[in-house]
């Protein structure tokens, strides 16, 4: 347990987690296998942003999916479904928790990291309203730039221009690299991400995710169009690393729907009174309350290796203060 008493921000907190942020033991030294086992095991057998995505991606494909074969030159009918697969889950879940934890007040304050409500009336944000500046730059600016790079990724596959695997040939490639693509997302997110941290880059596009100090389900992936244009680029290792369109289903709902869990500003959702999904993630809200730290995800603790790691705790947020004045001067 951390001891709270000699952290000044602490009472800006409603909740925090007892413990340190945890990273992927994966890449702990000596070998953590047990720990290995209890990390993979809460990612994957509980309902989860990955469960959750899997789930999403496994139905898209089930049922609305156009086959390759009918992909094979732009057509609006593929395109439109295309759209609308990105599209109809985004407004779900993100307007669903949204409506549950901020509007309906489903669980009240539990579990909940900031104390503040979500910001109205403010001119920091487009409309003057958080919520509906993360719907625009979500719904208009991400959701149209995903878009485009599906319809040019599903293309090229159909085409057989990139080399593409089934189930059949390859099961163990095929579920091995859906276990990676969340590893392969973090990565280059780590690497995407620091360089929006530019002073340059970051006032003129990733201020416009960072207007989120307090954040909500929306603003997941509330960006500017240039960081979207970066953003999404982490679709384009299926030109690379052969793929099934199940990969690159489960790769998008992970870059687009686990975002909003991510920043639901909760740490677990409540039904009734058992805890029934794990959401916020206490490793990000960090960044955007302090922001020149926890750049990546705790999949690979690229900050922890690179010195930006905040693991909650007073002597990192001295830390990050630090690094951030040394940036800006
Ligand atoms: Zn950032
Ligand atoms: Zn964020």
């Amino acid at each position: 347990m951390t001891d709270f008493s000699q952290d000044a921000e602490a009472a800006r907190w409603n909740y925090r987690p007892e413990n340190p942020v945890g990273l992927n033991p994966l890449f702990s030294w000596p070998p953590r296998p047990a720990a290995v086992l209890r990390w993979y095991r809460g990612a994957w057998l509980q309902l989860t942003s990955l469960t959750l995505c899997l789930a999403l991606a496994v139905a898209a494909y089930a049922w609305f999916l156009p086959p390759l074969e009918a992909m094979q030159s732009f057509a609006p009918g593929w395109m439109f479904r295309v759209w609308l697969l990105n599209m109809v889950p985004q407004i779900l879940v993100a307007s669903g928790l949204h409506w549950w934890l901020y509007m309906r007040k489903g669980q009240g304050m539990y579990k909940k990291f900031d104390r503040r409500d979500l910001t109205r009336d403010n001119g920091t944000f487009t409309f003057r309203n958080q919520v509906w500046d993360n719907i625009w730059w979500t719904l208009g600016s991400a959701m149209t730039v995903c878009t485009v790079y599906q319809w040019l990724i599903y293309w090229v596959m159909a085409n057989s221009w990139v080399p593409t695997v089934t189930w059949a040939q390859a099961p163990v490639w095929f579920v091995a690299w859906m276990f990676f693509i969340p590893m392969w997302s973090g990565l280059h997110f780590y690497w995407v991400h620091r360089l929006e941290h530019h002073p340059k880059l970051y006032k003129h596009v990733h201020a416009v995710h960072h207007r989120n100090v307090n954040i909500g389900p929306w603003s997941g992936i509330s960006n500017h169009w240039y960081e979207n244009i970066l953003y999404f680029t982490t679709y384009f290792i299926h030109l690379v690393v052969p793929s099934h369109p199940l990969h690159l289903l489960f790769h998008i709902y992970f870059q687009q729907v686990s975002p909003i869990l991510s920043h639901s500003g909760f740490e677990k959702i409540k039904a009734g009174e058992t805890e029934a999904a794990k959401t916020g993630d206490f490793f990000h809200q960090l960044h955007h309350r302090y922001f020149e730290c926890n750049y990546g995800t705790s999949e690979i603790p690229f900050d922890k290796w690179f010195g930006t790691f905040h693991d909650g705790s007073a002597e990192a947020t001295t830390r990050t203060r630090a690094y951030k004045k040394q940036m800006y001067t």
